[in-house]
């Protein structure tokens, strides 16, 4: 259980971040989201994690492509409620395009999000974590931090640079009882996928249908979407206290992709 831990889920408001902080909210965490949304549907959502673990949870509107926003949610988290114990980086985007009409914003936006992101909200909770001598950072990675598939250079850069990122934050934290670690979910059918359908189709001139079949789960030897839940669950085991010795590692959730 993580009774009353303080945990700090980035882009949280949809998807699997939103299935982490109420795993992490189920578990006793006190869970803070953060990430796009409407008002309304983020208050729902915060009454049900309230719910879930019997402790207010909060919501933080830090935009991650902005660097000075990142620092000022994270001291402000930490002046409001204390030092966050767990950090799960997971907002991220995507964009399908070859390299030669790749747009110059898109990688910057992709690259911004996906990767610096991890690096500040890192660097601004590591000093508490370590002062405590306990604390959790899970990374969002994804199959494509191993494999690449073609049209998504920015994504697939980004995704093998937050190992490099994992692994040596690891090393450098070892003795002071912060893990660090990645998830790596194969196709999980969240928006970020759903949305990324359209465009897969046009630059591979095939069907919608066709990407699911032939592209997304061919790709997958189980033939199955990953699941949120399953994904939350890893995240919940490497907080706990039975994954203290698992850090600067890369936990594969991807139904074989990567073992091919
Ligand atoms: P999603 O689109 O459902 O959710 C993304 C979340 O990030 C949303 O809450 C959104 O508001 C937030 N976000 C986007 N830009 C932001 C910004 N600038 N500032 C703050 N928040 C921002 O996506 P998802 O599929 O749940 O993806 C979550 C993570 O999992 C990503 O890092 C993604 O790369 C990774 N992942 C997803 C899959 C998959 O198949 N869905 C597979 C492997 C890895």
């Amino acid at each position: 259980m993580l009774d009353g831990k303080i945990a700090l889920i980035t882009g949280s408001t949809s998807g699997i971040g939103a299935g982490i902080a109420q795993h992490l909210a189920q578990q006793g965490a006190q869970v803070i989201i953060n990430g796009f949304g409407e008002q309304s549907v983020i208050d729902t959502q915060l009454a049900e994690l309230s719910e879930a673990s019997g402790r207010a949870a909060q919501y933080y509107g830090a935009d991650m492509s902005k660097p000075a926003q990142i620092r000022r949610m994270i001291a402000d988290i930490q002046n409001d409620h204390g030092p966050i114990e767990i950090l799960v980086n997971n907002a991220g985007i995507q964009h399908v395009a070859p390299i030669e009409d790749f747009p110059d914003e898109k990688w910057d936006a992709i690259i911004a999000i996906n990767l610096n992101s991890a690096f500040h909200c890192t660097k601004a909770v590591i000093g508490p974590m370590k002062q405590a001598g306990w604390g959790r950072i899970v990374n969002i990675a994804s199959a494509h931090s191993i494999s690449a598939s073609p049209f998504k250079s920015a994504y697939v850069a980004a995704k093998h640079a937050i190992m490099g990122l994992t692994k040596t934050v690891a090393l450098e934290v070892a003795e002071a009882g912060v893990t660090v670690n990645a998830v790596s979910p194969g196709y999980v059918l969240t928006p970020l996928v759903a949305a990324q359908i359209p465009d897969t189709a046009a630059a591979r001139g095939i069907s919608e249908e066709a990407v699911k079949r032939d592209v997304l789960l061919a790709a997958q030897p189980t033939r199955e979407f990953v699941e949120i839940t399953d994904v939350a669950c890893a995240v919940g085991f490497l907080c706990s206290g039975a994954g203290k010795a698992i850090t600067g590692t890369n936990i594969s959730m991807d139904g074989g992709w990567t073992a091919k």
